[in-house]
């Protein structure tokens, strides 16, 4: 079973950017000995034009999935402190309206 972690931004009803976790060679934004770059920094490096996030929301999920690919289980998912340091110098520079983080409350999927 593995943990998948996704992050998507939507503007105006318009997916602009998408993101997951990678794993990397040598811890990148992360600290604590990270060797990844979390779905919530992927989805904003990936966004072509900062502009576009004026007004724009983020979602964060995690799902969990058995070996056949299929849920398990959505999982809770918040950012650790690199993340929601540049996502608030996101929020105030570049005006992202709000950031969704799946909980795991009611999110059980039988
Ligand atoms: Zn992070």
């Amino acid at each position: 079973m593995a943990f998948k972690h996704g992050a998507i931004i939507v503007r105006n009803g318009k997916q602009i950017s998408s993101g997951y976790n990678k794993r990397v060679s040598r811890p990148f934004y992360c600290r604590g000995g990270d060797f990844s770059i979390h779905a919530e920094m992927d989805v904003i490096n990936k966004v072509s034009d900062f502009a576009l996030l004026r007004d724009a929301e983020l979602y964060v999920v995690r799902v969990l999935l058995n070996d056949e690919n299929e849920i398990i289980k959505i999982n809770s998912s918040y950012p650790c402190h690199a993340c929601r340091t540049k996502l608030m110098k996101v929020v105030r520079k570049y005006g992202l309206k709000r950031i969704f983080y799946m909980s795991h409350e009611d999110s059980r999927v039988d």
